[in-house]
C-alpha cells in the first residue's frame, strides 16, 4: 500500500496533522511513534497527573541515552575541553512532549512572529499565526478576539483564590515590586503577573495525543498509527523520499508514501536529514555519508530558552495542599529587563510551590528565572555516526550571546532580592541558588528508597531551626550561597554558566525560511529545499524561538501547516 501521507513521530505536531491530513476522507495517513501509545482509558497516571514531575522523570516516556551539553564551547579553540553532558529530557511517547511537560500553555510575544516572517518565513506573522493558535484551543475561563473556544486542548488556570499561601505572598513581592496583576497572559502582551494558564482540564493533562487522536478520531478507516515504531531511514528515489524504514516490535519493515512528514522534534528531526545525506557537507563527508542535498543549515543554529532557579525552604502553612489541584506552579511574571535594544517582556519567571514529588520536594518551592528572549543561536545537532541506532551530539550553547548571560544575572540578583522582603520572609527561609547537580536528580527519581530517605529528612527539617539550618546548608544546598554570589559578580557569573539549564524548548534546527536564504532548511510550508516529498513540521522549523512555552506555538505551526497541505491536495 501507498500511503498518502507518512507522519514520523506522533509528538505534539504529529498528533495535530494526524488528526487534521485524515479528515479528508481520501487521504490514507500513517502514523508512526516511536514510544507507547496513550489510548482513551490507558494513558498512564503519570501523563494524566497535573504535576508533571513524575511523567517526565519515568524512563520509559523518553530518549534516555540522549545526553547533551549546555555551557558555551569556545569556536575559537576547538581543542579546549568539551563542557560536561547532562541528560536533556525529550519525549518518547505518544502525544510527544505534550505529554510530559509542564502543561504551561502560552504563546509568546505579537513581535516574535513578525519577525518570523521578517526572517523569510512569508505568511507567518502576528496576524496570520494568531487564527491557528485560536484554532488549538478550547479557553475555559476566556472568549473573545485572543481566544479559541472550539479547539482541541482545554486551557485554564487556577486563579490567585486557589493558590496556595507560598504563591499569595509571591503575588504580594510582585505588586510591591511594581508589576500589576493580568487576569489573562494570553491576551494583551504587557508586563505583569498572571496564573499561568495549562493545558489541563478537570485537574488532568490534556496532551497533543488526548485531544488530537481521540477515539473518534482513530475510527477513521483512512487513519493507522503504530507506536513502538522507530523509524531508522528514509527512503528515496532520486531525488524523492517515497518512504521510511522502520523496526516495528523488533521486526523491520518498509513504508511507503507519497509524501513523508517527519515530526520528531528539534533533536531528531535534523538527525534524520543528516543521515539521508541533507545537510552540510562537510559534515556529511566526515561521516563517509553521500550528500543527498546541500543544505547547511541542517541541525545548526539549534535554540532553547536559558534559565536558573532561586530556592527557598517553605514555611509549613505555606505549601501545597493538594485540595483542588496538584499542579505545582500557579504563577507567572513576565517582565522587562530594559536591556538596550532588547524588546519589553523579554524575561519569564515561574514559581514553584513544590520542586519535587517527595516530602522533601514538598517544603522546597522555587522562581524559575529564564532568558525568553534569548540570543543565544549558535547551538548545534551533529550526527556522532551514520548508525541511526546512536544519539546525535547535541550541543546548546545556551549562554553564547552575552546578552542572555547579563540578564540571568541580573535575574538573580531581582529574585534573590526578593526573598529578603517581608513579603517573602513570611512564607520562606533560606534562600539558596538552585543546581541541577546529579545528586540532585538521583534525590528525585521515583523509587522506595528516596521516599524513605526524604520522609526522613523532612521531619527533621520541620524541627529545631539550628537543625533545619545545618541540613539545608550540607544536604540541600550545593555549596554554593545566595549571599555569596549577590556579593560578587565574578562569582554570579561564574554561578549562571554552571547552573543554567535549558528550559526543554529546543527548536529552530530545520529553519523555515525564504529561497535566497542559504541557511534556510525548509520553505514556510515546511517543504525540505533541494529534495521533493519530505516536509519538517515541528519544533525545528521555527525562524528563531519565540518568547514561549513552546508546546502551543509546534501546535499551531502543526495546524497552519495542515492547512497548507490540505490545500495543495
Ligand atoms: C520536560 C519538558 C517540559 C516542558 N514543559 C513545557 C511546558 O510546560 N509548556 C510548553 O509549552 N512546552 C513545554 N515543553 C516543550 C514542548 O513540550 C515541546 O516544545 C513540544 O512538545 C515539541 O513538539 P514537537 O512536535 O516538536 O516534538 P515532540 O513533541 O518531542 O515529538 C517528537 C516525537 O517524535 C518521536 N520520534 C522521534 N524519533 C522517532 C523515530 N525515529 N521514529 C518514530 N518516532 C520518533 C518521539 O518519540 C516523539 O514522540 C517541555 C518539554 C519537555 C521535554
Amino acid at each position: 500500500m501507498i500511503f498518502h501521507t507518512i507522519i514520523v513521530g506522533g509528538g505534539s505536531a504529529g498528533s495535530v496533522l494526524a488528526n487534521r491530513l485524515s479528515a479528508r476522507g481520501q487521504n490514507d495517513v500513517l502514523l508512526l511513534e516511536a514510544g507507547q501509545d496513550t489510548r482513551h482509558g490507558q494513558v498512564p497516571a503519570t501523563v494524566l497527573d497535573s504535576y508533571p514531575g513524575a511523567a517526565y522523570l519515568d524512563p520509559n516516556h523518553t530518549w534516555t541515552r540522549l545526553k547533551v551539553t549546555l555551557e558555551v564551547i569556545s569556536h575559537n579553540n576547538p581543542a579546549e575541553k568539551r563542557p560536561p553532558v547532562h541528560p536533556y529530557e525529550q519525549a518518547r511517547i505518544l502525544g510527544g512532549g505534550s505529554s510530559i511537560n509542564g502543561q504551561l500553555a502560552n504563546r509568546g510575544a505579537p513581535t516574535d512572529y513578525d519577525e518570523w516572517a521578517a526572517r523569510g518565513a512569508t505568511g507567518w506573522d502576528w496576524m496570520r499565526v494568531l487564527p491557528y493558535f485560536k484554532k488549538v484551543e478550547w479557553d475555559m475561563d476566556f472568549d473573545g478576539p485572543w481566544h479559541g473556544t472550539e479547539g482541541r486542548i482545554p486551557v485554564r488556570r487556577n486563579f490567585p483564590d486557589l493558590w496556595p499561601e507560598h504563591a499569595k505572598a509571591v503575588a504580594k513581592a510582585f505588586e510591591a515590586a511594581g508589576y500589576r496583576y493580568l487576569r489573562d497572559q494570553n491576551a494583551e502582551w504587557e508586563d505583569g503577573y498572571f496564573p499561568l494558564t495549562i493545558s489541563n482540564a478537570y485537574d488532568r493533562r490534556v496532551s497533543a495525543a488526548i485531544g488530537y487522536l481521540d477515539p473518534a478520531t482513530r475510527l477513521r478507516n483512512n487513519l493507522s498509527i503504530s507506536t513502538g515504531t522507530q523509524v531508522s531511514e528514509l527512503l528515496f528515489d532520486g531525488q524523492r523520499c517515497v518512504g521510511v524504514k522502520a523496526v516495528v516490535a523488533g521486526q523491520p519493515r518498509e513504508f511507503r508514501g507519497r509524501e513523508v512528514i517527519l515530526c520528531c522534534g528539534a533533536i531528531h528531526s535534523p538527525a534524520h536529514l543528516l543521515r539521508a545525506g541533507i545537510g552540510p557537507v562537510a559534515h556529511l563527508r566526515e561521516l563517509g555519508i553521500e550528500v543527498r542535498a546541500a543544505l547547511p543549515g541542517v541541525g545548526q543554529r539549534l535554540q532553547d530558552h536559558p534559565g536558573v532557579a532561586i530556592a527557598a525552604f517553605l514555611k509549613p502553612h505555606a505549601r501545597m495542599t493538594d485540595t483542588h489541584s496538584r499542579m505545582h506552579m500557579y504563577t507567572g511574571l513576565r517582565y522587562s529587563s530594559n536591556l538596550p535594544g532588547v524588546p519589553p517582556g523579554d524575561m519569564f519567571a515561574m514559581v514553584a510551590n513544590k520542586s519535587a514529588w517527595h516530602k522533601v520536594g514538598e517544603q522546597i518551592g522555587s522562581f524559575l528565572i529564564a532568558v525568553y528572549k534569548t540570543y543565544s543561536e549558535t547551538g548545534q545537532v551533529r550526527l556522532r555516526s551514520s548508525d541511526w541506532q546512536d544519539e546525535p551530539q547535541v550541543d546548546f550553547n545556551l549562554l553564547s550571546d552575552q546578552r542572555d548571560l547579563q540578564r540571568l544575572m541580573d535575574g538573580v540578583r531581582r529574585f534573590g532580592a526578593m526573598h529578603l522582603t517581608a513579603a517573602l520572609q513570611s512564607v520562606t527561609s533560606h534562600p539558596f541558588p538552585a543546581t541541577n547537580t546529579d545528586r540532585v536528580r538521583r534525590l528525585g527519581k521515583f523509587s522506595l528508597q528516596n521516599k524513605i530517605l526524604a520522609g526522613a529528612l523532612a521531619k527533621v527539617l520541620d524541627g529545631p531551626a539550628t537543625l533545619r539550618r545545618y541540613l539545608m546548608e550540607t544536604m540541600v544546598m550545593e555549596g554554593v550561597s545566595l549571599r555569596d554570589i549577590l556579593a560578587d559578580d565574578d562569582k554570579l557569573e561564574a554561578y549562571v554558566r554552571t547552573a543554567e539549564v535549558g528550559m526543554r524548548h529546543a527548536s529552530c534546527s530545520c529553519r523555515m525560511g525564504s529561497d535566497d536564504d542559504p541557511m534556510a532548511v525548509t520553505d514556510p510550508s515546511g517543504r525540505v529545499r533541494s529534495v521533493d516529498g519530505l516536509r519538517v513540521v515541528d519544533a525545528s522549523v521555527f525562524p528563531g524561538v519565540p518568547c514561549a512555552n513552546t508546546n502551543f506555538p509546534v501546535m499551531m505551526t502543526a495546524e497552519k501547516i495542515a492547512d497548507a497541505v490540505l490545500a495543495n491536495t
